[in-house]
């Protein structure tokens, strides 16, 4: 490789019908090149990249994630194809056998194949994008980081459910937690801001986006988190419920005439947001209209804030201390409302807004939005293709 070319890592997150791609300068963390393909699987799949602020789309020539990733790197200019030094893949799910990123070789792989009951929708996607990218670029290192590995520092007291023991032993059923490198990126920065050792610090970290989930964080090492076995756990989401009386699908299958499986499907594509507002699943959108009179996009907004205040105090508990609370994600990092209406209802745990740098969510002030005699609370931009990146130089050095 010549000097002259920045290296990048080529970041890939293959979803079921889409694929994300990034080439990410794993020093600077500068995209060099990012693009979306869409609808990946079906006629009208499009792929959208960006280069410099400068938006193109195009339609590849054929439909697979493999037909896809070729057309995407077809797409890179010379340069930017010498400068690759890896491929780093975002995996669903590692099951117990992952609690750090890997370098992907035929074992792992392997390993991957018997977790996909864990996660039926993501991981065969996961799958078909690592093989595809192996195809493609078969002389670059392929590392697998994974959303649950962080959380696997977690105790059998946390991840254990309450239920017969040998729905663990023979069928796996734990809660393994997820937007693990979400939540590591953030603590690691937060831990930054604070000017203190991340070794020294507890602190819950909340990563509020379509997904959300909060964390509980001491000394480096998650010790709690929001999500379980998947990611349907835990806080309210875009479309998906978080927590909810598991008895209510045994009283509704019958009334509403709908096997499990339909009324888990109701659980992560219907409700949430969602089901509440009966509006949309974004929260800019629901803001609005809350503003603009409707009760049900305000109470959504409520249930949401509530919760999220709730497994705040929850997650501080198991930490026994609170150093820091740390907001991010789409919603966390640009929502000044949510944060506002969470921080109220934290007092208790000495947590008290400055809403002055809350509305300027946090420039100027390291990130920090709460006031003088508050436990720090920072808004954190997480970067989960950045952690990707020097994982996979990490790795593949
Ligand atoms: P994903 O989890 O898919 O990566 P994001 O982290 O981008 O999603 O979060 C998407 C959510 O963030 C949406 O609910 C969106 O409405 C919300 N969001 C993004 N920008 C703002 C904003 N300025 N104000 C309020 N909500 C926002």
């Amino acid at each position: 490789m010549s000097t002259d070319v920045p290296p990048s890592v080529l970041v890939l997150n293959c979803g079921s019908s889409s694929v994300k791609f990034a080439l990410v300068d794993p020093n600077t963390g500068r995209r060099q090149v990012s693009a979306l393909a869409e609808r990946v699987g079906s006629p009208d799949c499009e792929v959208r990249l960006s280069r410099d602020g400068q938006h193109q789309t195009s339609t590849p020539a054929g439909t697979s994630p493999h037909a896809v990733i070729e057309h995407l790197l077809d797409a890179l200019t010379e340069s930017e194809r010498a400068g690759l030094v890896g491929v780093g893949h975002r995996v669903v799910h590692g099951g117990t056998r992952f609690a750090a990123s890997a370098v992907i070789d035929d074992d792992v792989l392997s390993v991957l194949d018997g977790l996909i009951d864990l996660a039926p929708l993501h991981l065969p996607a996961n799958l078909d994008g690592i093989r595809a990218a192996q195809a493609v670029l078969p002389d670059l290192g392929q590392v697998a980081v994974f959303d649950t590995a962080f959380h696997q520092s977690m105790s059998p007291a946390a991840y254990r459910y309450a239920v017969p023991a040998d729905w663990y032993h023979e069928h796996q059923v734990r809660r393994y937690g997820f937007h693990g490198t979400s939540h590591r990126y953030v603590n690691a920065r937060a831990a930054e801001l604070l000017d203190s050792p991340v070794e020294s610090l507890r602190m819950v970290t909340v990563h509020l986006g379509n997904g959300c989930s909060a964390a509980a964080i001491r000394d480096g090492r998650s010790v709690d988190t929001t999500m379980g076995l998947t990611p349907l756990e835990g806080l309210v989401m875009g479309t998906r419920s978080g927590d909810i009386d598991p008895a209510v699908l045994g009283y509704l299958a019958p009334r509403l005439g709908l096997d499990l499986a339909a009324l888990i499907n109701v659980l992560n594509t219907r409700s949430g947001l969602l089901g509440l507002s009966g509006i949309s699943n974004d929260l800019r959108t629901i803001i609005n209209a809350a503003q603009a009179g409707s009760a049900d996009a305000e109470l959504a907004i409520e249930v949401f804030c509530h919760r999220v205040a709730k497994a705040i105090a929850a997650m501080a508990a198991t930490l026994g201390r609170l150093d820091a609370v740390v907001f991010t994600g789409g919603i966390g990092e640009h929502s000044a409302e949510v944060r506002h209406r969470v921080l109220a209802g934290l007092a208790v745990l000495g947590v008290h807004e400055n809403p002055a740098a809350n509305a300027s969510h946090g420039k100027g002030s390291r990130g920090r939005i709460s006031s003088a005699n508050s436990v720090p609370v920072l808004v954190v931009p997480t970067d989960e293709e950045l952690v990707i990146a020097r994982d996979t130089v990490e790795l593949t050095r």
